[in-house]
C-alpha cells in the first residue's frame, strides 16, 4: 500500500523529474490501476506521452517510408520528421521515432488533439494498426513454428539414418564416412541419382566386375610394375566353402610417407579337385604371365601348409622351380602358434586345467570390472586377462 501511494504522488509531480526508467515503468504499469481523474492531465495520456517521448532504439530502427502508414487518413497528419527513422505528428507538432508512431496514434494524447470529426476514421485507423500487428505476429509465429517442426524433423530424419546404419551392423566409421559422402553430394548438387537409380544389387555387382574391377586391376598391376613386391597366400573357409586369398604387399609413398600397402589380388573358391596345380596356375595366370610384374615378385609368405611346400607338388616348389631366388618365408604367426602349441603341450596337463580355469572364471565383465578395482584399491597397474583360445586369430602377417 505504501508503495501504491507513493507512486500516486509521484504520478502526480511533472514528469521531467528525472525518476529512473524502472520507476517510469513501474508507474506506466500501474497508472491503469488508479481510478481515473476527469482532468486533462489523466495518468494514462501522461504516461502514453513518457512511451512516446523515450527514445527506443532499436537495434534495426524502422525508416520512415509509404509501408508505415495503415491507411490514406494517417498520410494528413504523419509526415517525414527529422531524420530517417523519424515522423512527425501534425497535430501534436511532435517528432516521434517511426517506431513509435503507433503507440503515440492510439495515446489519449493524440486523441484529444484530433478534431472530433476525425475520432471515427482515427479509430478505423486504431483497427488497422492492431490488425496489422496481430497479422505480423501471427507470420512470425507461423514462421518460427515451421523452424521448429523443419528442426524436429531433421532430427528425426538424423536419428533414423544412424539407427539405418546401426542395423546394419555398420561401424561408427562407415555410417560417419557414408553421412559425410552424402553431405558433400548434397552440398554440392550431385544427388540428383539417388532419385533415378534403382540400387539394385545385381547392377551394382556387375559395375564392380564391369567397370571398377578392370581399373583396379589396372591400378594394381601398375604398382606391381614399378616394385618389388611380395605375395601372401591363405585358404580360408567361410560358410563353409573354401577360398584361398592372394594377396601382394609392398611399399608405397603416400603423402611423402613411405607406407606398407596390402592389396588383395584374387580371391579364389577351391573345390575338391583344387590342388597346388591349380594355385599354380592361378599365380601365372595373375601375376606372372606379366615379365614386369614377374620380376618384380620377390618372395611369398605362407602357413608351410604341405599343399604348398610339399617336394614334388608343393606350391612354393613349384613357384621356386620357375623363379629360383624366390624367397619362401613361413608366416611367423603360424610359426608362433606352432610354438605356443608345442609349447602347451609340454606342460603338465594340471597346470593346463588351470589355465583354463582361470580364463573361463574372467570370462564374464562383472568379475574383470572387480578385479580392476581390487588393483585400482592396492594401486597396482591394471591388468586383465587376454582371452584364451585354443586355434589361431593372426593371419597374413610378415
Ligand atoms: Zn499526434
Amino acid at each position: 500500500m505504501a508503495r501504491r501511494k507513493n507512486t500516486k504522488a509521484k504520478s502526480s509531480q511533472k514528469t521531467d523529474n528525472a525518476s529512473s526508467i524502472n520507476q517510469k515503468k513501474f508507474e506506466q504499469d500501474n497508472t491503469s490501476k488508479l481510478p481515473k481523474k476527469k482532468n486533462s492531465q489523466m495518468p494514462d495520456q501522461q504516461a502514453e506521452e513518457e512511451k512516446s517521448n523515450e527514445v527506443v532504439w532499436k537495434k534495426n530502427p524502422t525508416k520512415y517510408s509509404d509501408k508505415i502508414f495503415r491507411n490514406n487518413y494517417m498520410k494528413l497528419f504523419i509526415k517525414k520528421g527529422s531524420t530517417d527513422y523519424h515522423g512527425e505528428c501534425i497535430y501534436c507538432n511532435r517528432d516521434i521515432l517511426v517506431d513509435n508512431l503507433y503507440d503515440h496514434i492510439k495515446s489519449g494524447k493524440h486523441r484529444n488533439k484530433t478534431d472530433k470529426k476525425e475520432h471515427d476514421d482515427l479509430d478505423g485507423l486504431i483497427k488497422d494498426i492492431n490488425d496489422y500487428g496481430n497479422l505480423k505476429k501471427t507470420k512470425k509465429e507461423l514462421k518460427k513454428e515451421k523452424e521448429l517442426k523443419g528442426n524436429q524433423n531433421d532430427i528425426y530424419n538424423y536419428l533414423e539414418f544412424l539407427a539405418f546404419g546401426m542395423a546394419e551392423r555398420f561401424s561408427f566409421s562407415q555410417i560417419s564416412k557414408i553421412g559425410l559422402f552424402i553431405k558433400n553430394i548434397i552440398k554440392d548438387n550431385k544427388a540428383g541419382f539417388f532419385k533415378n537409380q534403382s540400387f539394385d544389387e545385381e547392377e551394382i555387382s556387375l559395375i564392380a566386375r564391369n567397370c571398377f574391377q578392370k581399373s583396379l586391376i589396372e591400378d594394381i598391376n601398375k604398382k606391381l610394375e614399378s616394385r618389388p613386391f611380395s605375395l601372401i597366400i591363405d585358404n580360408s573357409t567361410i560358410s563353409k566353402e573354401n577360398y584361398c586369398v592372394l594377396q601382394a604387399r609392398f611399399l608405397e609413398s603416400i603423402n611423402n610417407e613411405t607406407v606398407v600397402t596390402n592389396k588383395v589380388l584374387k580371391i579364389h573358391k577351391l573345390d575338391e579337385k583344387s590342388d597346388a596345380k591349380t594355385m599354380h596356375k592361378i599365380i601365372k595366370d595373375r601375376l606372372l604371365s606379366n615379365p614386369e610384374i614377374e620380376r618384380n615378385f620377390i618372395g611369398i609368405v605362407h602357413d608351410n601348409a604341405s599343399s604348398l611346400i610339399g617336394k614334388y607338388n608343393g606350391l612354393v616348389t613349384k613357384l621356386q622351380e620357375d623363379k629360383s631366388n624366390l624367397f619362401s618365408l613361413k608366416d611367423p604367426c603360424h610359426c608362433f602358434n606352432l610354438i605356443l602349441k608345442n609349447s602347451l603341450s609340454e606342460l603338465p596337463k594340471r597346470i593346463m586345467k588351470f589355465v583354463t580355469k582361470i580364463h573361463l572364471h574372467f570370462k564374464w565383465p562383472q568379475r574383470k570390472a572387480i578385479l580392476s578395482n581390487i588393483q585400482k584399491e592396492i594401486d597396482q597397474k591394471e591388468l586383465t586377462l587376454k582371452p584364451y583360445i585354443k586355434t589361431k586369430v593372426i593371419k597374413s602377417g610378415h
